[in-house]
Parts: structure tokens; C-alpha cells; sequence
């Protein structure tokens, strides 16, 4: 008799699961509940359909409801939430429609990710004030610009877009506000400035890109201004105000106009589901996981930005509410449920973000105090080289953030930040860590070289050599 696989969410982690199994043991039972109408969707890929880089919000999905029907033989329903696991009898509670009903299962896997934080300010439900953590906010943002938002159709007669019609008569904005200076809060403020629209961006703490460090977070700030961004750093929103439509941010040091607002201050993960249904949840309040991705309850998986996973550099758990993690935890879970039993990988945290003209990237630990909770003695250098050969025309100055333990010289991170190939440089540094390596050991790496891609000495070597250099003067004073 086939097995079923129920999956509760219809994007980067279910349906590469879902994918994966059909392709694997495609005599097993596939559903998809997917409470929306969007399945594999990049939400990546928003700020840039804002932006006006991408055209149309369809562009972004990478497999359609049809072709996972009809192509891939998956049970997809749209528009149906799962309510509540019954980890006991194996059934999960279904809504759709204003009906609801019991499927039973064999496995189950818990794709639901994560929601957009919104603080509780006054005035957050004012017209003009978004959140972009989903499609429909995505369009109804560039509904809102007075940019169409749907090229080409009809946004009446379309099953989403309800909010975006909402905005398609009123008055494009002037000054817009951009809450929260992380990476979708850089990214929105580029998409803005793009629109010729006045840019501020506030962000409570020192800097912009905290997980990024001071160094490339200082070198960023410094071109957001040059873009003529206005950065309001260590700047707490209180409020917004205006009459049926934004007009105001409220900060504790006064108002600054604004006709739309983005709040960007983070995401959390969707575990009311697994809470509910008795499901532990791990240290950093998202669902806890095993190596393979199985959570406390048997049978019950879970992947993507609900759900933990192991850090590479600590071992401990984390949530890295990104992209390949969803994708790459699915398609494992999927191959586990297939019958190959596969982990679902570690991670390093890497990431990397554009902002206007700059490139910025980091993986591992590269907080101090971070490195030291997770039991390191932290070293670290920041350094300045060029990105190609010095007598090649072009390139651009990058700077460089490396981290490792002073006892041992294991790397622990590094972030980077310049003009190009700064997202590649940094994912030589994410293999390292995978690697475990030491500072000497990627000093010693033979790393592809030629004029107009880098110098001889590819900075990310240069950084480990100097790095290499304060471990050593380091161990020599502890030991002296
Ligand atoms: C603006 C923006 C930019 C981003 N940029 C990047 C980037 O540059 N790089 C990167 O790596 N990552 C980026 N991300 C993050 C990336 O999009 C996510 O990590 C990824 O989408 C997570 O996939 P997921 O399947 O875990 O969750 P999601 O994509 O959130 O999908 C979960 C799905 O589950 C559905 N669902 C939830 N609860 C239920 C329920 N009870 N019943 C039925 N369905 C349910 C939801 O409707 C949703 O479709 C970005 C995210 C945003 C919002």
C-alpha cells in the first residue's frame, strides 16, 4: 500500500520535499495543503519586482501549480490551512473553504516558515504601512508606487491582489520610510530610491546590517548616504501617524514625513502548529530537529524557516531563516521519506545582501560576543585589499572581517564587503568553515588567480595570512 506524505506549506521547504519524493517514490502519496495561492515562490526576489528589476510577481515562481499537478503528479491544494496536528492518531485538521476536515498520514513535514515581525506601534494599521513578507504585500507595495503592479492583468478578476487593488487610485507617494536597516530593510531602501522617491531608514541600532559586522556595515552606511539615502541610526520608532493614510514616522527624536511605509525589523517562526500539537520547540524558539530534520513527534518533520538547524561553526542550534537552508532541509526530507535516510545539512549562516552599488556578505560567527558565548577566544582582522590586480583597470577596494579562535586558529567567520565578486569570496570562507578549517590552512589554499579577477593573492588569503599572524602573536603572550 503507497504511504502518504501530508506537507503543511507550499513554498521553498515543502515543495522541494514534495518534489524530491515524487522524483524518488513516486508511488507515494504527495499532498500539499498551501493556505495561500502561491506555491514555490521566490521571496527573495520581492524587493526587486518593487524595485522594478523584475516585471511581473509570476516571474518569481520558479514551478507552478499546474506543472506540480500535472507534471509532478503532487496533490496541491491551494487555499487550504492545516488548523492542528494530531501527532497520536496521525491526522492533521484542514480549512477550506469554510469546511473543515481530518487527513490522515504517514510522515508529515512542517513547512509553514516564518512571519514578519510588527512591533507594536501606534498607527501600523494605517493605509500605506506594509510589511513585505508575501506575495500580495509585494504588489500591493508597487500598487502603491503607482507603478503596475500587474502587468497585463486584470487585478479584479485575479484569485489574489485583493490589497493591491486597494492602492491602485491612490496618490503615488513622495517620501517613503523603510523600518529596520537588516538586509530586506537595504534592499527595500535601494528598491525605493529607484522610484526617485525621498529614502529614510531608521534602525534602532548603531549600525545597519548588524549580522554583517561594524567594518562592512560602516563601509555600507557611508554609500547609502552617498545614494542619498537618509539614515537615522540609533533611532527607535514610536509611532505613525496620519489621517486613514500614513503621513508620519514618530521617533524619540521627532517626525519625519512619510506617505508609505516598509517595517523590516525581522521575521519569527510560524510554530503555533507545532506548539499546539505538543511538538518541542528548540532553544531558539523555532521548531527543534534532529540531523535528518525529525522533530520530537515520530514521523513528524519539520524544515525551512520554522524549524532549526545546527550551526556549523558552534554546534549549536540556530535559525537561519534563509533560503537554502528551506530548500536544501526539504529536498533532504524529501529523500528521506523516500527511503534514502539523508541529513539535512548544517549551516554556516552565510548570506549576503546588495546594497545599490555594494556587495556585502558574511558567514559563521563574526560577533565577539557570539564567538565567546559558543566558548571561543576570539581573534579577528579587518583589512583593506583590491579586488583585482593593481595595474588592471577597474575593480574596487574590498574590506575584509576574519575571524578565528586564538587557541587553536580554527576559522570561525568572515564577512566582506566591496564593489564585486564579494558573495563568491565569501562562500570560499563558508567551505573552510564547513571544512572546519584553521586561519592556516585557507592562508595555504591554491585559489584561482588571473589579473582582471584578482590580485595574486586573493584578499581573502590575505586576510587569513594577517590573521594567521595575530593568532600566532597571540598564542606567543599567552604562553609567555
Ligand atoms: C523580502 C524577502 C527577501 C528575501 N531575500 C532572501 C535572500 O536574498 N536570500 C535568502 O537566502 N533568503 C531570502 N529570503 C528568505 C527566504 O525567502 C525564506 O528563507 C524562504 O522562503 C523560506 O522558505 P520556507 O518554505 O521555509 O517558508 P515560506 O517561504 O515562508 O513558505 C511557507 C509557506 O507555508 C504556508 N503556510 C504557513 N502556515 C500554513 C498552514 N497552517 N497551512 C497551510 N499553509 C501554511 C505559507 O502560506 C507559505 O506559503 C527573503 C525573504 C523575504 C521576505
Amino acid at each position: 500500500m503507497s504511504q502518504t506524505f501530508v506537507i503543511v506549506g507550499g513554498d521553498a521547504a515543502g515543495m522541494s520535499a514534495a518534489s524530491k519524493v515524487k522524483r524518488d517514490a513516486p508511488e507515494t502519496e504527495v499532498i500539499v495543503f498551501e493556505k495561500g495561492q502561491w506555491v514555490s515562490y521566490a521571496a527573495c526576489g520581492m524587493p526587486y519586482y518593487v524595485k522594478g528589476d523584475v516585471e511581473s510577481l509570476e516571474d518569481l515562481v520558479a514551478v507552478t501549480p499546474e506543472e506540480f499537478v500535472e507534471e509532478r503528479d503532487v496533490d496541491l491544494r491551494l487555499g487550504h490551512e492545516v488548523v492542528a496536528v494530531d501527532a497520536d492518531a496521525r491526522t492533521v485538521t484542514v480549512e477550506a473553504d469554510g469546511e473543515s476536515f481530518e487527513q490522515p498520514y504517514d510522515t508529515l513535514l512542517i513547512g509553514t516558515g516564518a512571519h514578519a515581525i510588527v512591533p507594536p506601534f501606534e498607527g501600523t494599521d494605517l493605509d500605506g504601512v506594509f510589511t513585505i513578507h508575501d506575495m500580495d504585500s509585494a504588489r500591493a507595495i508597487r500598487e502603491a508606487l503607482g507603478v503596475d503592479a500587474a502587468p497585463g492583468a486584470d487585478l479584479g478578476d485575479m484569485g489574489y491582489g485583493a490589497e493591491a487593488a486597494e492602492y491602485t487610485d491612490m496618490a503615488a507617494p513622495d517620501t517613503v520610510a523603510v523600518v529596520g536597516g537588516g538586509y530586506v530593510g537595504v534592499e527595500m531602501a535601494e528598491a525605493f530610491a529607484a522610484h526617485d522617491l525621498e529614502v529614510h531608514l531608521f534602525e534602532m541600532l548603531p549600525h545597519v546590517l548588524q549580522p554583517f559586522g561594524e567594518a562592512a556595515a560602516e563601509v555600507v552606511e557611508d554609500h547609502l548616504r552617498e545614494q542619498g539615502v537618509h539614515l537615522h541610526l540609533e533611532t527607535r520608532v514610536e509611532a505613525f501617524e496620519g489621517e486613514g493614510r500614513v503621513q508620519r514616522v514618530v521617533t524619540e527624536d521627532g517626525e519625519t514625513p512619510a506617505d508609505l511605509v516598509v517595517v523590516g525589523v525581522g521575521v519569527a517562526p510560524n510554530v503555533d502548529l507545532a506548539e499546539d500539537a505538543g511538538i518541542e520547540l528548540g532553544p531558539t524558539g523555532a521548531i527543534a530537529t534532529d540531523e535528518y530534520g525529525r522533530t520530537s513527534a515520530e514521523d513528524v518533520f519539520a524544515a525551512g524557516d520554522c524549524a532549526e538547524a545546527t550551526n556549523t561553526v558552534t554546534g549549536e542550534p540556530d535559525h537561519v531563516p534563509l533560503a537554502l537552508t528551506a530548500n536544501r532541509a526539504g529536498r533532504a526530507i524529501g529523500q528521506t521519506v523516500a527511503g534514502d535516510p539523508t541529513p539535512v545539512g548544517e549551516t554556516a549562516g552565510t548570506a549576503t545582501v546588495k546594497a545599490f552599488d555594494l556587495e556585502v556578505a558574511r558567514t559563521g560567527v563574526i560577533d565577539d560576543e557570539e564567538a565567546r558565548d559558543a566558548g571561543f577566544d576570539p581573534v579577528s582582522v579587518t583589512i583593506t585589499a583590491p579586488s583585482r590586480a593593481h595595474y588592471y583597470p577597474g575593480g574596487s577596494e574590498l574590506t575584509i572581517t576574519m575571524v578565528a579562535d586564538g587557541p587553536t586558529g580554527t576559522l570561525l567567520g568572515a564577512s566582506i564587503v566591496g564593489g564585486e565578486d564579494v558573495p563568491k569570496r565569501v562562500d570560499t570562507v563558508a567551505a573552510a568553515l564547513h571544512a572546519g578549517m584553521t586561519v592556516d590552512e585557507v592562508e595555504n589554499l591554491d585559489l584561482a588567480y588571473a589579473p582582471p579577477f584578482s590580485p595574486v593573492w586573493d584578499p581573502v588569503l590575505t586576510a587569513a595570512k594577517v590573521l594567521a599572524g595575530k593568532v600566532e602573536a597571540a598564542r606567543e603572550t599567552a604562553e609567555a
